[in-house]
C-alpha cells in the first residue's frame, strides 16, 4: 500500500511520531541515493528516495518560489511515480510472498558485498552484520498430506510473519522453494541469537491452518565482507544442515559450530589477506 508523504503537502496521519522522526532523519542526509528522478518537469524538480523498505519519498521542489504547487498535480506526480516503482519492483519481489526474490538476492548482496573503492565512497546507513538461512522442516509433508495451496499458504504466512517480526532496514529474501535468507543490519551476534531463537519459538506457537505445528531451521554468520557471496553462502547453510541433520527446529551459528568442534571449518571459507596500501 503507497501512503502519500511530502513534506510541504501533509503527511499520511497513519504514520506514528516515531517512524516520522526515523524518516524525517534520513530524509534530511544527504547521502540518500534517488532511485529515479526526472529534472524540470514543468518547472518542477522531483525525485523519489527510497527511506526504508516500507516508505518512500517524493520530492517536489519548484525554482520559482512564486509558483504554487497544485495539489491535483502533486497527486498526478504521486500515481505517477508509486505507477514507475511499483513495476520496478515487480522485478524484484516474488509474486507468492512479496518478499524480495532470488534476483534481488544475487543484486544486493553483490552491492553488499562490493569492496571497491567506489563503493567505499558511498555512505551505508545501516551496516549488514549476520548472513540467516532459514528453511520450513518437512515441508514435502505439509505438501503431500494437505496440497499444494495450503503449502503456498503456510509459504505466505510464513513471510508474513518475518515481515512483522524483523525491523525495516533488516532484508528479507525468498531465497527459493521452502527456504528463505536475511541480512540483519546493525545487531550483536548475542542478540542476533536471541533473536532469531524467538522468532522460531513463535513459528513453534504459531497456528497455522489446519496444521498442527511447523517449524523452522535456521543456520547463520557473520556477514564478512571479506568473503564471497559464496562463502557467505556456504557458512551459513552449513550451519542450517546441521540443524537438519540433529534436530531440526534450532538455530545455529557458523561460528559456534566450529568452535564447539561439531563442524570443520569450510576450507574454501578461508578468508582471503586484506591488501595493504
Ligand atoms: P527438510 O526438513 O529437510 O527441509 O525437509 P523438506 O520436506 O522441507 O524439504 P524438501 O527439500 O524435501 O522439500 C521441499 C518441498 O518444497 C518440495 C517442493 O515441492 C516444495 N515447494 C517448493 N516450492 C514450493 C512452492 O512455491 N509452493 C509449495 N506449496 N511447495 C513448494
Ligand atoms: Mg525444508
Ligand atoms: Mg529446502
Amino acid at each position: 500500500m503507497w501512503k502519500r508523504l511530502t513534506r510541504s503537502g501533509g503527511l499520511d496521519p497513519s504514520i506514528d511520531a516515531q517512524t516520522l522522526s526515523v524518516l524525517e532523519k534520513r530524509f534530511n542526509s544527504q547521502n540518500q541515493e534517488s532511485w529515479y528522478y526526472e529534472k524540470d518537469v514543468e518547472g518542477w524538480f522531483c525525485s523519489y528516495k527510497p527511506l526504508t523498505t516500507k516508505h518512500f519519498v517524493l520530492l517536489v521542489k519548484s525554482n520559482d518560489p512564486d509558483k504554487l504547487i497544485e495539489k491535483d498535480y502533486l497527486q498526478f506526480l504521486f500515481h505517477f511515480y508509486c505507477h514507475q516503482l511499483q513495476m520496478l519492483q515487480g522485478t524484484y519481489r516474488d509474486a507468492l510472498t512479496g518478499l524480495y526474490n532470488r534476483r534481488a538476492f544475487n543484486e544486493k548482496l553483490a552491492h553488499l558485498l562490493d569492496r571497491s573503492e567506489n563503493q567505499q565512497r558511498r555512505a551505508i546507513t545501516f551496516s549488514p552484520t549476520i548472513f540467516v538461512m532459514l528453511d520450513i522442516d518437512n515441508f514435502k509433508r505439509i505438501n503431500d498430506s494437505k496440497g499444494h495451496l495450503f503449502g503456498d499458504e503456510v509459504l505466505l504466512l510464513m513471510a508474513q510473519q518475518l515481515s512483522d517480526s524483523f525491523r525495516e532496514n533488516d532484508l528479507l529474501f525468498r531465497y527459493g522453494g521452502e527456504e528463505f535468507a536475511m541480512v540483519l543490519m546493525d545487531i550483536e551476534p548475542e542478540q542476533a541469537q536471541l533473536t532469531l531463537d524467538r522468532f522460531r519459538k513463535k513459528i513453534a506457537g504459531y497456528k497455522f491452518p489446519s496444521i498442527d505445528q511447523v517449524t523452522v531451521s535456521i543456520g547463520y554468520t557473520l556477514f564478512d565482507q571479506r568473503l564471497s557471496m559464496d562463502q557467505l553462502i556456504a557458512q551459513a547453510d552449513t550451519a542450517l544442515y546441521h540443524c537438519k541433520g540433529t534436530t531440526r527446529n534450532a538455530v545455529h551459528s557458523y561460528h559456534g559450530l566450529v568452535d564447539k568442534g561439531l563442524i570443520p571449518v569450510l576450507k574454501e571459507s578461508k578468508i582471503p589477506q586484506v591488501e595493504i596500501s
